[in-house]
């Protein structure tokens, strides 16, 4: 997604830009949703991409009880969209010849002037710049700064996506219109209605996100990392190898703790789990390559911010290389105004997820962690607009 803006971005300032992705076939098919805010908007705007269908459009947030009951509302008006849904927009604003599918990074070299960039087949391609958009495990950053690796946050979630056409009337009419928070005690509950199948938006037709945060530490994440074959994977599993004991026991788990509303989602979704990593390279800029997006720096999600911050940093890099005859003041430029942004999302997340209870190690993540056991403070920080330099 970071690619793809960067490469809107670039041509808008004159600059020709290809985009070089390892998938051998088009990127769909990706499930999950995406909370939006005004930042993501403009960015989708400015790049060309626009925000046609965007998403599903909702008023409230509301909060329910172990029985289903709503226990507090909060009015905030969002639209929320899916990962598919971005990834259409923003790949019709690329012609298919600059668009370049099986193409696996494997290491750049750089002679001050430019670089020349070696694929995993071979090829190689020579240019002014490479800007590392290639996601949290980046390859790009693994090469200029080894030293810098995601951090695990001592909790993961289980996600899926129900259809709405599966689930109760109850359902439907209690939950399904809008953002629902369900908060028992170190956990997390959330939900949401995301556009169904093909971006369909029609009522009966779409489905509802469902995010389940979790406490587990790196020995737990371990063993979940095993998959129904018994391969040990390094960070998650895909989606139809999760253990189906891990399954059973996660549905066991639910139905301990869980309302009837959210149970219903939970008997009518694939689930697969997310461990949730964050870290901030200090530098975005290494001589000739820049980072953006996951690839420079990543949150936890609970601002839902991570597609606003890869459009902020692909249109700030456009913006400093346009505004510089010479292309490293440009890129100095770029890291100067972007990194401590990415730090100050990174620490703002660290803050939000003191919710769950781990390692709270200053007074400040104490405070943070009471203010937070309150339903009304968590619909009023978790994945709201313009969170950026507020204090509690
Ligand atoms: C659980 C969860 C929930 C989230 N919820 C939200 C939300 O509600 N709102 C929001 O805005 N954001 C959310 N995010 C964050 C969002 O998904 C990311 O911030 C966003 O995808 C970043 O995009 P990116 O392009 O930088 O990286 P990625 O989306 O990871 O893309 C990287 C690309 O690089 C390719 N690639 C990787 N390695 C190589 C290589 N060696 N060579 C070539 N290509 C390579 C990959 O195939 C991929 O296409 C969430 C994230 C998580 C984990």
């Amino acid at each position: 997604m970071s690619g793809l803006f960067t490469a809107a971005f670039l041509r808008q300032i004159g600059w020709d830009a290809d985009v070089y992705e390892r998938s051998t076939v088009e990127l769909v098919g990706r499930g999950a949703g995406i909370t939006t805010h005004p930042e993501l908007l403009e960015a989708l705007q400015k790049s060309g991409a626009g925000t046609r269908d965007l998403g599903v459009e909702i008023e409230k947030r509301i909060t329910i009880d172990r029985d289903g009951r709503v226990i507090g509302e909060k009015s905030l008006p969002q639209i929320l969209t899916s990962w598919d849904r971005l990834q259409r927009l923003l790949r019709d604003t690329m012609a298919d010849a600059h668009y370049h599918l099986g193409h696996t990074f494997a290491r750049v070299e750089q002679d001050g002037s430019g670089v020349v960039v070696h694929f995993a087949d071979g090829r190689c391609e020579r240019a002014d710049v490479l800007v590392g958009s290639d996601g949290i495990r980046s390859s790009v950053r693994a090469q200029c700064a080894p030293a810098i690796r995601p951090i695990y946050a001592g909790y993961y979630i289980w996600r899926g996506a129900p259809r709405e056409a599966d689930l109760e009337p109850e359902t439907c009419e209690s939950i399904f219109p809008y953002f629902t928070f369900f908060l028992p005690e170190r956990q997390q509950v959330l939900g949401y209605p995301i556009a169904g199948l093909d971006n369909d938006l029609r009522v009966g037709h779409r489905r509802y996100n469902v995010i389940w945060y979790r406490v587990g530490d790196a020995q737990e994440l371990r063993d979940m990392c095993v998959d129904e074959n018994g391969q040990q994977h390094e960070y998650s599993v895909p989606p139809p190898l999760v253990r189906k004991d891990l399954i059973a026991q996660m549905r066991a788990d639910a139905e301990e703790i869980m309302p009837p509303q959210f149970l219903d989602c939970l008997d009518h979704m694939q689930p697969f789990f997310t461990p949730i990593f964050d870290f901030s390279s200090g530098q975005f800029v290494f001589g000739r390559v820049a980072l953006v997006g996951d690839a420079a720096s990543s949150a936890r999600p609970h601002m839902g911010f991570g597609m606003a911050k890869a459009g902020d940093d692909a249109r700030a890099l456009a913006e400093a290389l346009g505004g510089h005859d010479d292309i490293d003041e440009g890129l100095a430029a770029y890291n100067r105004i972007r990194q401590p942004i990415g730090e100050r999302i990174v620490r703002h997340g660290r803050k939000l997820g003191t919710h769950l209870g781990v390692d709270l190690r200053s007074h400040e993540d104490r405070t943070m962690w009471k203010l937070l056991q309150d339903h009304r403070a968590m619909m009023d920080w978790i994945a709201v607009p313009n969170f950026l330099g507020r204090d509690p």
